[in-house]
């Protein structure tokens, strides 16, 4: 292995160095790090995280600083492969066994696992779970068990896997390995089934918020989805992209409806061979065909980080699913849009097939449904709403969904929220909406008055108002998280600390009057967001496109996916930061050890051969006329081949030693006959370096907070271009760059 020779132990400094060495990442996510900590110290660990939000270098992390094998049982074959892929491209030994996997090379990996070279090893529940396996198992030494997709556990997910009841085995065999159960879907009960099913002892939560904030949510009325889409894929040229439809005769029609428009496009669906399906697969994964419309079926297996957009051509059966196939956009952090079509004619062929499907779950799949369809038809942002179903409360609106950008008339509604509040509290929060707007509008059916509710105090409060506006509001209510349905308890509608607020007059509460569909909004011709997606024919962009293309060319040649060499985000920091020699290319997020010796060279030259980088040029010849600088005399030289970031060291120390004496970077750039950026560049690797810089002189306090809280919104780590454009190109990409350093040192990080 790559890094063979350093002693790595099972310590949050040791995963700190991984981090950085073999995936070239700075900082963890927020989170991240707590969850190696648990794992770290044995303790079965829960993990719920969206999807893109870091979930594998929770347990692949500890897995490397840890002794002996991490079996990580995984659903899909495909999503195994391209983790080990990925993995390995980093210069970690992994690798996986399924029912794909010859005997011979099965004979290797086991061997490599017996004799502790093994990092990882992937399994099917199928492979772990049959005969010999265990056993085999039991001659090795198992740092831990990570259970990928926990969800597949429980019968109330989505994606239920009758062999997932069956991993107990593993606590019951295997007593003293601490278990971590990662996935990305969860409500209440699958959390509860998680735990329970994997007989978890005691075990560490980390429910981390399942907001994608660079996920720029839209809903259109269903008429004219082609003509929308078609419109669409103008707007956003040469993006990766999935449409997802019902039926197989969609995904057809469409596909070469668009085939026609000259865009490479491909279908998927469950009709297909397997051949055929993973043809088209493969054909995505290695950005060969930009656009696929498939089915339901396309999806849960892939693992591609720059997919830009999402579109649904029909309404999805509920929000769990909707929730993860739009979550397969922008999963590297990039903006990223999901646009829904909605009619109600989905509605009623979903309904019908909700109805066919699955006779005893129906009622629960329709109530699913009809909360999807109070999502399509809401009237308050919809970033809450979907929050709100997992468990989160967001105070504010998102600024990033339809509805926020072109917001419908509100008016208060706090009297008729307290109430149907006030009813769910004396009704004992048993009562399911139909119940509760009986009851509000005082009728007399045979539920009511068993139920002995025509004696509460607010039976017929709300008599004024007609059935369909209370279904509006109490749907508005659930939506913005001050009720929620309890599915396992009849559908009961319980009062969330939000809601008690309201109801005790501690919050106010706005209620949007509700608009039949036909008031949708507009089509997003113009918006900001659609003006960004237009390819602008600058510098940066063209670099990037010429970095695209290599990696497409080094991709085909080791025939793996571009994003196993480099993430879409990695390529556009490289398109902006220009890094021209080691420490820059380092310094890139992405960019690991063993990526740089594989790589970096040749990215370094086809940076080059697009205009280089001015700024690093003029270091360089400074550096080689570094001996009759004046300033250079007394500064310690460091040797050449030290730490990465003191390879540029004299000449950056010298601008360091100038600051400290006060001048300003014109000054210095003056004086030393180098350009405001160099200068700038040298004082933000020193700063990276552990300098004392002084951020006052380009920072106040007001601006870094408002940095701070433009980082905030934008996500954990947002790319400096985001921010500076978030910003209104108010600070510069050297002051972003400093504050975000800034921020950083004060964690502690
Ligand atoms: P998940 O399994 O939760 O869907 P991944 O583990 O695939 O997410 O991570 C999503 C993306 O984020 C990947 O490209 C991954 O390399 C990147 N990533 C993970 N952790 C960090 C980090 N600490 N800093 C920067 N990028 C990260
Ligand atoms: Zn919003």
């Amino acid at each position: 292995m790559l890094f063979a020779t350093e002693p790595l132990a099972p310590t949050l400094d040791s995963a700190r160095k991984v981090l950085k060495q073999y995936y070239g990442y700075d900082t963890f996510r927020p989170m991240q790090e707590d969850i190696i900590q648990s794992i770290l110290d044995g303790r079965d660990t829960v993990v719920l995280m969206p999807t893109g939000g870091g979930k594998s270098v929770c347990f692949q992390i500890p897995a490397v600083v840890s002794e002996g094998v991490c079996i990580v049982v995984s659903p899909l074959i495909a999503l195994m492969k391209d983790q080990v892929e990925a993995l390995k491209a980093n210069g970690i030994s992994a690798a996986y066994i399924n029912s794909s996997v010859g005997q011979s090379e099965q004979n290797s990996i086991c061997g490599d696992c017996l004799n502790g070279y093994m990092k990882l090893l992937y399994v099917s529940p199928e492979k772990l779970l049959s005969d010999g396996f265990l056993q085999f198992l039991k001659r090795m030494r198992i740092s831990m068990f990570a259970i990928d997709e926990a969800h597949c556990i429980s019968s109330w997910g989505h994606d239920f896997r009758p062999e997932y009841t069956q991993l107990r085995v593993l606590r019951e065999q295997f007593p003293q390995v601490p278990i971590i159960a990662l996935t990305a879907t969860a409500d209440r009960l699958t959390q509860r089934d998680i735990q329970q099913q994997l007989r978890m002892q005691e075990p560490q939560v980390f429910l981390s918020s399942f907001d994608r904030p660079n996920l720029n949510l839209i809903v259109r009325p269903g008429q004219d989805r082609v003509g929308g889409i078609l419109d669409f894929l103008e707007r956003h040229p040469g993006e990766s992209g999935i449409i997802y439809c019902l039926s197989r005769k969609q995904c057809e029609t469409l596909a070469g409806k668009i085939q026609a428009k000259g865009v490479k496009a491909g279908f998927y669906h469950a009709g297909m061979t397997p051949n055929q399906r993973s043809a088209v697969q493969e054909g995505f994964l290695k950005d060969d065909l930009q656009v696929i419309v498939a089915t339901i079926a396309f999806g849960m297996g892939i693992d591609k980080s720059n997919v830009r957009w999402v579109i649904h051509y029909n309404l999805p059966k509920n929000i769990e699913g909707y929730y993860q196939e739009i979550g397969r956009g922008g999963r590297d952090g990039s903006p990223a849009t999901a646009v829904l079509f909605y009619s109600f004619a989905d509605v009623m062929q979903l309904r019908e097939m909700l109805t066919k499907e699955n006779p005893h779950l129906t009622q629960l799949n329709l109530t699913k449904l009809e909360r999807m369809q109070q999502f399509a038809e809401a009237a308050s942002c919809r970033r809450k709403i979907l929050l709100n179903y997992f468990g989160e409360t967001l105070t504010t609106d998102c600024g990033n969904c339809d509805i926020c950008r072109n917001p419908p008339t509100t008016f208060d509604g706090s009297l008729i929220a307290q109430k149907a509040l006030s009813a769910v509290v004396r009704m004992r929060e048993r009562a399911p909406i139909g119940l509760l707007i009986d009851v509000l509008r005082g009728m007399r059916n045979q539920a009511v008055i068993s139920g002995g509710y025509d004696q509460i105090k607010t039976y017929g409060a709300g008599a004024d108002l007609p059935y369909l506006d209370w279904y509006s509001y109490i749907h508005q209510m659930l939506n913005d998280g001050l009720l929620y349905i309890a599915y396992e308890e009849g559908y009961a509608l319980k009062i969330t600390e939000l809601g008690r607020e309201v109801l005790q007059g501690q919050r106010p509460l706005a209620l949007k009057k509700f608009q039949p569909t036909e008031k949708a909004e507009k089509p997003a011709r113009g918006r900001k967001g659609a003006q960004k997606a237009a390819t602008p024919a600058t510098k940066e962009a063209q670099l990037f496109e010429a970095l695209r293309n290599l990696r497409k060319r080094i991709a085909d040649e080791q025939n793996v996916p571009p994003y196993v060499i480099f993430t879409d985000a990695t390529l556009q920091e490289m398109a902006v930061e220009r890094p021209v020699n080691r420490v820059a290319m380092l310094g890139i997020s992405g960019v690991g050890m063993k990526k740089f010796d594989t790589y970096g060279e040749q990215f370094i030259r086809e940076i080059l051969a697009n205009g280089g980088n001015p700024a690093a040029e003029a270091e360089a010849e400074d550096a080689i006329s570094g001996s009759l600088d004046p300033d250079d005399a007394g500064a310690p030289r460091t040797p050449r081949k030290r730490e990465a970031n003191t390879e540029a060291g004299s000449t950056a120390e010298t601008t360091f030693q100038l600051h400290r004496m006060g001048l300003t970077v014109e000054a210095i750039a003056e004086r030393r006959g180098l350009t405001a950026s160099t200068v700038q560049t040298h004082l933000t690797t020193c700063y990276a370096g552990g300098y004392d810089v002084r951020i006052a002189d380009f920072l106040t306090p007001e601006a870094l907070a408002e940095i701070q809280t433009a980082q905030a919104q934008l996500g954990s780590s947002p790319m400096l271009r985001d921010l500076f454009d978030h910003l209104r190109e108010k600070y510069d990409y050297f002051r972003l760059r400093l504050a975000l350093m800034y921020f950083k040192k004060l964690r502690g990080e």
